[in-house]
């Protein structure tokens, strides 16, 4: 299927990265050895959303598509058990509005944002799929998050977000931390610079522990090991969470390369060092321009400081093969469902589901769903079930408006990202997970009685939008962690640190977790109850990987 994503992709216009001779060419990624990811640039996935973008706006001129932009679904509305409508909230003036309908599909993206802190849009949330949650449909691997190595370092109490860098940055960047604990206290006073420690002096932990992918391990594997050194003392700047990306190496071994084919003099430092930096802009400019901006340093010239971030959740709305969720006519696509990444998502791999879904999945299975109702008129928004809906959806808004508490939003949902982040991150424990489930129980409550948003229903007010927002994520923060507590292996992005090997890595235990954790709601996160879907592995073996 693959391929037929990629020639899809080319028709709407992406402009994939080509060869001399024309052809798409290839890269390397993280968790892989050989050259086999298609890229535009270090772009793919905003090439990818746009060339998706005008393909649907051709549709829409056509008037095939009806668009509501700015329009936000509250809650789901199920007629004689099917997924018959939602209610939505028009964001720019308020109105709450009912839309009928013989199937309802969900595909409102990740719910990174939990942790408050991550490379997502700031919009991104969880209210879709975890309304149609507590409408009957379970919610699979609350716990597996992808946390991702290249980001840029948080830098203070201010920030409401962070910025990934590409994941091909790897490719040519080299992972380092110094080896002396006294270089790193000259660097943080700032009496010394990354480019003065010599070799000798630096440690490439990656290559280190992991000889044959070295800097290119999957993510989570690279991500812990950044903690891992930034824990033990060694981390580059003044807050102590970040390491060194470093392309020194790249920009020499680009720059001899390029003496060479043009017969130019290989020992001159200055020309090699120029004509190694004209490579690496060309390939990762934008990056490097990105970076500079935000960080006010030169990549090209001092390397990078990168810490790992959230980034993706694997986990999410449980769907069968045809994208249904446990709700008859319910649907979800993409980021939101669980499926295919298990508990460990390669690089590349989610535009590549979401792509798989949208075009080659769903259009032939919903067709089947739809031919049962093919002589179903157009559903009543004026039935009972649309007007309790409705009544719901009012009643949640108008608490909110009339708590008149003394507490943001954002206070909460900066309070529950702290709890994630440090109790539910890269690795968690079984004192953490308790303590995150209680803390967060005891933050929702607080949450709705002290909350505070002001302005009115009726108007653009983001701060009321938020607030739904939060809500929800004060509720599956609680299930996340429930999850991450029963699930007591370590697996991909889920690390229990009472599940180790003697050299610290992942230890699985296939024999009592080879399982989709499917939860159903039951009144509140506590009460959740888990179905167990087994994994049944027909044509591979299953194993551990070894990257070292
Ligand atoms: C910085 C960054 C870089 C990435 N790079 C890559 C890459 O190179 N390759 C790759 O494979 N993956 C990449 N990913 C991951 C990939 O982009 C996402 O997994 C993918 O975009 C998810 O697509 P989606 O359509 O499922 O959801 P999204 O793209 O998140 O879209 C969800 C949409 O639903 C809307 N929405 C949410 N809730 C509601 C609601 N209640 N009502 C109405 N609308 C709602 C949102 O506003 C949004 O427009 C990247 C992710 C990030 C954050």
């Amino acid at each position: 299927m693959s391929t037929n994503i990629i020639d899809q992709c080319v028709a709407q216009g992406v402009p994939f990265a080509r060869d001399y001779g024309g052809l798409l060419d290839n890269r390397s990624f993280g968790g892989v050895l050989v050259s086999r990811t298609f890229y535009a640039k270090g772009q793919t996935g905003q090439q990818l959303l746009l060339g998706a973008y005008s393909a649907m706006n051709r549709q829409i001129g056509r008037g095939k598509i009806k668009m509501f932009n700015r329009h936000e679904m509250m809650d789901l509305v199920l007629v004689d058990g099917k997924a018959r409508g939602i209610i939505t909230r028009n964001l720019v003036n308020g109105k709450i509005e009912r839309h009928g309908a013989h199937a309802v599909v969900i595909a409102s993206g990740g719910y990174g944002n939990v942790f408050f802190l991550s490379t997502n849009a700031m919009g991104s949330n969880v209210s879709a799929g975890w309304k149609i949650h507590k409408k009957g449909a379970h919610f699979a691997n609350p716990c597996f998050t992808q946390i991702h190595p290249t980001c840029i370092p948080v830098s203070g109490d201010h920030q409401s977000k962070l910025t990934l860098m590409s994941e091909s940055l790897r490719n040519d960047g080299r992972i380092w931390v110094p080896k002396k604990k006294e270089d790193v206290e000259a660097i943080r006073s700032g009496n010394l610079k990354a480019i003065n420690i010599p070799e000798d002096d630096r440690d490439y932990y990656l290559e280190r522990r992991y000889p044959a992918f070295g800097n290119l391990v999957p993510r989570d594997v690279a991500s812990r090991a950044a903690k891992e050194r930034c824990d033990a003392g060694f981390g580059v700047n003044k807050t102590g969470e970040a390491v060194y990306l470093d392309f020194a190496s790249a920009i020499n071994r680009y720059g001899k390369e390029q003496a060479h084919v043009k017969g130019l003099d290989e020992e001159d430092a200055s020309l090699v060092k120029k004509l190694g930096q004209d490579v690496v802009r060309a390939k990762y400019g934008n990056l490097f321009q990105m970076y500079e901006k935000i960080v006010d340093q030169n990549p090209y010239e001092m390397p990078m400081m990168i810490y790992p971030a959230v980034h993706y959740t694997m986990g999410g709305v449980w769907v069968d093969y045809n994208l249904m969720t446990s709700i008859p006519g319910c649907y979800a696509i993409g980021e939101a469902n669980f499926s295919d990444h298990g508990a460990n998502r390669l690089g590349a791999s989610a535009l590549m589901q979401g792509l798989a879904d949208g075009y080659f999945v769903l259009p032939y299975t919903i067709g089947d769903y739809l031919s049962n109702d093919i002589r179903t008129g157009s559903i009543d928004t004026q039935l009972p079930e649309f007007e309790k809906a409705e009544a719901s959806v009012k009643a949640q808004l108008e608490g909110f408006i009339g708590n008149k508490g003394k507490n943001s939003v954002d206070y909460y949902h900066r309070k529950l990202g702290k709890i994630m982040w440090d109790k539910c991150g890269m690795s968690r424990n079984e004192k953490g997970l308790k303590a995150a489930i209680k803390e967060i129980k005891q933050l929702r409550e607080d949450f709705y009685k002290n909350v505070n948003v002001p302005g009115r229903i009726n108007e653009f007010n983001e701060q009321l939008a938020k607030a739904a927002r939060v809500a929800d994520f004060l509720e599956l923060g609680e299930l996340f962690a429930k999850d991450a507590l029963e699930r007591t292996e370590s697996c991909g992005g889920h690390f229990r640190e009472e599940s180790q090997t003697p050299e610290g890595e992942a230890l699985r235990d296939d024999k009592n977790f080879t399982f989709v954790s499917a939860w159903e709601y039951k009144g509140e996160p506590s009460k959740a109850k888990i179905h167990k879907e087994d994994l049944k592995y027909e044509e591979i073996e299953v194993k551990t990987r070894s990257y070292k």
